[in-house]
């Protein structure tokens, strides 16, 4: 099936809808992803994004006609209201073209996830037999609807909304599966794993020793509208011992080879030169004993 999520508004400040912790805009986009993401781990399933970058806003009328040739219109919003307690999720279904179930049980995931009032699904009229909303108005995707994410002028539901994208995406993607049989790729065949995990395939851009240019990468992906992070690890065992190709070393007393062979006893009086090095295994002088030993087994002299 194929799926368009329209992220609403526009970028930044100008567009903020009275967000108290993000611009709604921004906020849409990021969340689009994340959705995308989410959508596309189940089969047969194409999603696309009527905002591509951050930057994209186009008009009501333009995101309407997208929706063409589509079997689903999401488009993807949270709500103001001047009472800063007003809360909870609303679907704003096509009236043009109904799916009040979808619309209902997708309103009763996500506000079970944020925990918070789940309004349902509402329908709003315009002219007679049309919607009120422009984005909804002649939309010809199969169903369309506008998914209100609880209010981000409530301070509860906006800071629940912008920092779990994840679980409310994995509510949605689940009903919306429901409701079109969809199953996750991956099911049909053996599973990867005995624990029931999902498998995760991560894209990892660069890797640094100076943190202020993970900093520098991570701002400009984030500008370029990709939900990026930054994570630290310490690098394995041979960066710890001190340990590199060309290090001088002896072997413990009694270790035996890295293939667990046992070695002669001249071998531990000797010192020798690290000639090869991956991960734990080391290999010690190619032109003469040539002995692969665990790392662990050496110490730097
Ligand atoms: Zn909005």
């Amino acid at each position: 099936m194929k799926i368009l999520l329209d992220a609403g508004h526009g970028a930044g400040k100008a567009h903020n809808r009275g967000g108290l912790y993000y611009n709604e805009g921004d906020n849409n986009f990021y969340y689009s992803l994340v959705l995308k993401s989410e959508l596309e781990k189940y089969q047969n399933v194409k999603v696309n994004l009527v905002r591509k970058k951050i930057t994209d806003n186009p008009s009501l009328a333009q995101r309407s006609a997208m929706g063409s040739g589509y079997d689903l219109f999401l488009s993807l919003h949270s709500n103001a209201f001047s009472d800063p307690a007003a809360n909870g999720t609303t679907i704003i279904d096509s009236l043009e073209r109904p799916n009040t179930a979808l619309a209902k049980d997708l309103s009763k995931a996500i506000a079970d996830t944020f925990g918070h009032r789940n309004r349902g699904a509402v329908y709003k009229e315009g002219q007679p037999g049309y919607n009120w909303y422009g984005v909804l108005r002649f939309n010809k995707a199969g169903s369309s609807m506008i998914v209100e994410h609880g209010f981000h002028t409530n301070p509860k539901d906006c800071l629940f909304f912008k920092n779990n994208h994840i679980a409310v995406a994995v509510a949605s993607a689940k009903v919306i599966a429901k409701h079109y049989g969809l199953k996750l790729k991956g099911t049909t065949s053996k599973p990867e794993s005995n624990q029931g995990g999902e498998v995760m395939y991560r894209v990892q851009v660069g890797a640094f020793k100076v943190k202020g240019n993970a900093d520098k990468l991570l701002k400009e992906l984030k500008s370029k509208g990709y939900d990026a992070y930054i994570r630290t690890e310490v690098d394995s065992i041979p960066a710890k011992q001190g340990i590199k190709v060309g290090s001088r070393v002896k072997i413990k007393q009694g270790a035996k080879s890295y293939n667990g062979t046992g070695l002669s006893s001249f071998v531990y009086r000797n010192t020798y030169t690290v000639d090869q090095l991956k991960n734990n295994r080391a290999v010690l002088d190619t032109k003469g004993i040539n002995t692969p030993v665990h790392i662990d087994d050496l110490i730097l002299v």
